[in-house]
């Protein structure tokens, strides 16, 4: 019976190489991130990724026929574990997000003239993308309702449309725009993929929005932004499209299966590093004689939060082990389930560790308050928690049907009348006995 828990030991050996690098190499950037401009950090970042590259771990999400380690997801999600512990880290690894979703789109969907131009620079890190596709005016939990159009113009794509939250937009080299190339097609097949330079003329960066997670607007121009864009009159070679014209669903679907994943195992990673200091704080903070590990409430965060997280660990790294045996629609349902169970667990954790530090958890003295603002975005992006209810339930209940005449299968007295006539003879048997 194949059935198992365990890490291969070489690849357990670079697991703990990873944690010891991110811990010690990349977390005390997080200190001073802020005084850095982003050449000064790009400049932090190159020995550290020279490092990367020379341990094989660079860009493991792809495949090694294009310079990837060919992971998988299972592998992939105990890595993105560690990296997780660190908004830093991933970009130490070639895999930080919006890229590495955009180098899978590259790779799935890409010719070989645009992989030349925008792969390969990409994974080397030479080049930084932005996927844009939210729209301030219509739904992004529902993308059919896009209203950004690609219109063809001779051997040129006319690009018109106003997209928002494109993460890393002000600093990407090119975008993948999500547009609509045939508003009369089907919903899901109305939307293609476009890259686009972000030098073109009409794309216009209109900001960096302020939000939770960066509080202060006029940040313009740093990795993890998030860019209001305008595209007015863009033109772009037609050979700009990816893969065939209304197959942006499509293509979509396949990166973000595998990105939710790592999305999922990064949130572990801010919940252990929370789930940490929550245990540390409980042994040396006294209130009314005693140290908080000794009151129930203070044990129950503690023992909620490792039964969460255990919970959480186990079903992402079963939707990754699914997916590596049977692909990303046969896991469609465990990512779902991952995915807003996995940010509500982050949540929790935080919120916990917050609270036991009283003031100090509120201010900026410790990682918590950030956490805590970075956590709440996770219910959003890739999907609100209502959406993938949604499609979990949908699924679940295509295994159920209504009863017959209204009746509940379980109802006691139909089923204790059915269970008389079956077994009357008995009944009888006993009543003549009596
Ligand atoms: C930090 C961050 C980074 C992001 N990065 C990118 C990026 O790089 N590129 C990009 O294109 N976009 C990005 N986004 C945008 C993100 O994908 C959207 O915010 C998300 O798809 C939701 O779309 P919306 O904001 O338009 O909310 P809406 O679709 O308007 O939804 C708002 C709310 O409506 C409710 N709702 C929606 N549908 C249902 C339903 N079926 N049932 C019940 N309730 C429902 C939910 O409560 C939901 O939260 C990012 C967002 C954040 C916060």
């Amino acid at each position: 019976m194949a059935w198992d828990f365990s890490t291969e030991p070489e690849f357990q050996e670079q697991l703990d190489w990873m944690r010891g690098f991110v811990r010690d190499e990349i977390w005390p950037l997080e200190t001073i991130a802020d005084e850095l401009s982003q050449e000064q950090l790009d400049r932090v970042y190159a020995p550290l990724q020279e490092e990367v590259k020379r341990r094989g771990l660079w860009a493991a999400h792809l495949s090694p026929e294009l310079g990837g380690q060919g992971f998988g997801q299972l592998k992939l999600g105990m890595m993105h574990e560690i990296l997780g512990t660190s908004a830093y880290a991933p970009n130490a690894f070639g895999n930080a997000a919006p890229d590495s979703g955009n180098s899978e789109i590259l790779a799935l969907a890409g010719t070989d003239e645009q992989k030349e131009r925008w792969l390969y620079p990409l994974l080397a890190g030479d080049l930084k993308s932005a996927f844009s596709m939210t729209e301030p005016e219509v739904a992004g939990s529902d993308p059919t309702t896009l209203r950004t159009t690609a219109v063809r113009d001779g051997n040129d794509y006319v690009i018109n449309g106003h997209k928002w939250f494109s993460t890393n937009g002000s600093i990407a080299d090119f975008l993948i725009v999500m547009a609509v190339t045939d508003p009369d097609a089907r919903p899901h097949q109305r939307a293609s993929m476009i890259i686009v330079p972000a030098d073109t003329p009409g794309v216009n960066i209109v900001r960096d929005i302020g939000t939770m997670e960066h509080p202060i607007e006029g940040s313009f121009g740093k990795l993890g932004n998030h860019a209001e864009i305008r595209y007015e009159d863009v033109h772009v070679p037609a050979d700009s499209l990816l893969g065939d014209e209304g197959s942006g669903f499509l293509i979509a679907q396949h990166r973000l299966g595998p990105g939710r994943i790592h999305h999922c195992m990064r949130w572990l990673g801010v919940s252990s590093r929370a789930f940490d200091m929550l245990c540390e704080r409980s042994l040396y903070r006294e209130a009314r004689g005693t140290p908080l590990a000794e009151k129930q409430t203070i044990q129950n965060w503690i023992a909620d939060s490792a039964a969460q997280m255990h919970a959480a660990r186990l079903m992402t790294l079963h939707a990754a082990w699914k997916m590596d045996a049977e692909g990303a629609s046969a896991a469609r349902r465990e990512i779902s389930l991952i995915k807003f169970y996995g940010a509500t667990v982050m949540h929790d954790v935080v919120d916990r560790a917050l609270q036991i530090h009283g003031a100090l958890g509120y201010s900026t003295d410790l990682p918590l308050e950030a956490m805590y603002r970075y956590a709440r975005a996770a219910r959003f992006y890739d999907g609100p928690d209502e959406v993938h209810r949604e499609t979990v339930a949908r699924q679940i209940l295509r295994g159920y049907q209504a009863p017959p005449d209204d009746i509940p299968t379980e109802h006691v007295p139909t089923r204790r009348e059915a269970a008389r006539r079956r077994f009357a003879d008995i009944l009888e048997a006993v009543t003549a006995n009596d």
